[in-house]
């Protein structure tokens, strides 16, 4: 398996007596796998499942302590780090990103070829270049509503775009909230307007990418770690 790295570290770490936590969610690709024999020791195939299940409990004898927590943000202090779950909040002073390959680019027309040009996939990094301006953020869930939580203080007006999906659970009224279909983002060269499947459109300034979970590519960035192209 291409990652088994990062898990092997984090059970090293448990077993180096070193107090040790992971955060997951039940969605993994894993457990997606009806069958694995291409790993070390299994001399009969085995399901992504069942493996999933082995780590689980081997973690747990490890003492390890595992939060099926949602992590939506990852802020760097001085001397540690504050993990921001979508229950709690937590202080470390190491962090192991292993989230596996999310897909969750959307396919919209018109989006891709903006990014850079009015479309972001990091409220923290450039929020700052949309201060009074109308901004979007797509998607549905808790690391979309963190997303545009981080735009409250700069931009004049907020869209959560949910692109047909459900529309979240959101206790403030800072933002509005547009359920509709998208067809496409337009705009001369950058970002100036979302066209929905209605025939309605929406005047924008910048669009902010937060579908589906926070994954490794939008942690890191918020860190400033230095990303390759995905
Ligand atoms: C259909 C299919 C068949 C496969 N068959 C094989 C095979 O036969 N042999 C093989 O070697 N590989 C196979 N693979 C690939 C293998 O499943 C992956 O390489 C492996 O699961 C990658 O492990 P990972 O830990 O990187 O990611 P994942 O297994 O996806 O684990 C990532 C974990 O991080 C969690 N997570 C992500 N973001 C967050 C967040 N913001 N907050 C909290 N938790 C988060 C996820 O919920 C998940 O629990 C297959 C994959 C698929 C889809």
């Amino acid at each position: 398996m291409e990652d088994q790295r990062e898990y092997q570290l984090v059970y090293t770490h448990g077993r180096a007596n070193l107090k040790t936590m992971i955060f997951y969610q039940e969605e993994t690709n894993l457990k997606k796998a009806d069958k694995i024999e291409n790993y070390y020791g299994l001399y009969e195939p085995i399901s992504g499942k069942k493996l999933y299940e082995i780590g689980i409990k081997q973690a747990r004898k490890l003492g390890i302590e595992l939060k099926k927590e949602e992590v939506i943000n990852i802020i760097a202090l001085p001397k540690e780090y504050e993990v921001i779950t979508s229950k709690e909040k937590y202080r470390t002073k190491s962090i192991i990103l292993a989230t596996g390959n999310q897909k969750n680019k959307t396919n919209i027309k018109g989006l891709e070829e903006r990014e850079g040009k009015g479309v972001s996939y990091c409220a923290v990094c450039d929020g700052f270049f949309y201060k009074n301006k109308k901004v979007a953020v797509i998607g549905n869930g808790n690391y979309a509503i963190q997303e545009a939580k981080e735009l409250i203080s700069l931009s004049k007006e907020i869209t959560i775009l949910t692109n047909g999906k459900e529309k979240p659970i959101v206790k403030s009224f800072d933002f509005n909230i547009n359920t509709k279909e998208i067809v496409q983002v337009v705009g001369n060269q950058k970002v100036e307007e979302v066209i929905f499947q209605d025939g309605t459109s929406l005047k924008v300034d910048g669009i902010f990418v937060a579908q589906g979970v926070a994954g490794g590519f939008d942690l890191a960035k918020k860190l400033g770690i230095l990303t390759r192209k995905r």
